[in-house]
């Protein structure tokens, strides 16, 4: 098994958990291993983090990693000050970043920054042939065609972190990929799903981080509620299980056990069930194809009463219907969707624009890009400038709604 890990974005949510998971796993190897030692457990080799460099001082000196990356320059020194004495290196920058996912030490890197950020990350372990345990979605939306391509190339493994993806993953374990008929994405349909159509655009922020599951990042919290995950979600698997968006279908299952599904062409429907807790396909991803004990609260199906799925209704949640749109669209267009999405988002935290003007914003840059079907890294990252500026401009212009 490979067991010497990177984590980039260790003090988020994926991030911190995913150090839980280390930790339940080492002590269950321990616990099973008559001879413990460094070889028999999961050593996290680096670890990253942005900002919060209190929790990353605290986690470097609690799993003293001989690496940290602080991606923040303007936190490094201080950063420094809190670890003195400490022998690990710390890297700096979007670069150190990089350099951490290279690392030859590493074996695994566990993607769980935000954003476009971790795009060079990811796609530097990709091509230095590592396991890429992916969470971080957005670089798979932006460039997953490039990334599936290098990672075929480069004999590197993306296991899928998401939860809808990681069941998917494991659901394809059923048939062969020519017998898969249509890929199930589930969803609990956010905060609201029973809201009134007409009070949603002026929802506050604090309506908006309530979701009724789970407890994640800011962003991926707004992004739920917007239904935008849902549609990074669709191009996220058009390019991880290589199919056409077309035999994608979504589902609404505000129960969130099943999480999510994969028919065949017989008629067979297999579905991945569990508790909501990230723990599981953070795990999953880490000791693939091994399965061993975890933490994950165990379902008990006699409490769960009814289990139910309906199709998502396209006048409360529009986004859905963009991200069938930009997963057949391809070429750049997934970038632009994804960073008007980026930086709306970070406007409406800011308290800078209301929550319905996000997909309005969203909508405004699909409509007015250039949607080119050569994709180099460049051209995407151009598509990605070009959108992040588009959106800046409406709210200097007052262009919306
Ligand atoms: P989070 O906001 O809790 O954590 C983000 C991490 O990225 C932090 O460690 C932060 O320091 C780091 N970071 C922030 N800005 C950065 C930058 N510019 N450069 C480098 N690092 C930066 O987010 P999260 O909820 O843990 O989500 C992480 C990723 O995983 C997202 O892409 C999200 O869509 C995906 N994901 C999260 C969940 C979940 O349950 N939280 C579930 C599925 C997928
Ligand atoms: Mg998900």
């Amino acid at each position: 098994m490979r067991k010497r890990i990177a984590i980039l974005g260790s003090t988020g949510s994926i991030g911190t958990t995913a150090l839980r998971v280390i930790d339940g796993l080492n002590s269950s190897l321990v616990a099973r291993d008559s001879s413990p030692g460094k070889e028999g457990k999961f050593e996290v080799v680096a670890l990253s983090g942005h900002s919060n460099i209190k929790l990353l001082a605290e986690q470097v000196r609690r799993y003293r990693p001989k690496y940290v990356a602080v991606s923040d320059v303007d936190c490094v020194e201080e950063f420094r000050r809190l670890i003195e004495g400490l022998d690990v290196k710390v890297l700096a920058g979007a670069e150190g970043l990089t350099e951490i996912a290279e690392l030859e030490q590493v074996d695994t890197v566990l993607a769980a920054v935000v954003g476009v950020a971790g795009l060079h990350a990811v796609l530097g372990a990709v091509r230095k042939g590592k396991r890429v345990a992916i969470a971080n979605k957005e670089p798979l939306v932006i460039a997953g065609q490039l990334i599936t391509a290098e990672a075929k190339k480069y004999g590197a493994e993306l296991l899928p972190v998401d939860s809808e993806h990681s069941a998917i993953f494991q659901a394809m374990q059923a048939g062969r990929h020519e017998e898969v008929a249509k890929i199930i994405l589930t969803t609990s349909g956010g905060p609201f799903r029973k809201a009134n159509p007409a009070g949603i655009p002026n929802a506050s922020i604090e309506q908006v981080l309530a979701h009724p599951v789970w407890r994640m990042g800011p962003k991926i919290t707004v992004d739920s509620a917007t239904m935008m995950n849902k549609a990074l979600e669709i191009i996220e698997a058009r390019w991880l299980f290589d199919v056409p968006a077309e035999k994608i279908e979504v589902m609404v299952h505000p129960e969130s056990i099943v999480h999510s599904m994969v028919e065949f062409v017989d008629g067979s429907v297999i579905a991945q069930m569990g508790s909501p807790d990230m723990s599981l396909p953070i795990q999953y991803a880490l000791t693939y194809p091994l399965r061993l004990p975890g933490s994950a609260k165990k379902l008990q199906l006699d409490r769960l009463k009814t289990l139910t799925f309906e199709k998502p209704n396209p006048q409360l949640f529009p986004a859905i219907e963009m991200g069938f749109e930009v997963a057949q669209k391809g070429g750049t267009a997934a970038a632009v969707f994804n960073a008007a999405n980026e930086a709306a988002v970070e406007q409406f935290l800011a308290g800078r624009i209301k929550f319905g003007n996000i997909v309005e914003l969203v909508r405004h840059c699909l409509d007015n890009c250039n949607v080119k079907s050569n994709t180099s890294l460049e051209e995407l990252l151009e598509a990605d400038a070009w959108a992040k500026k588009e959106v800046m401009e409406c709210l200097k212009n007052h262009q919306l709604r």
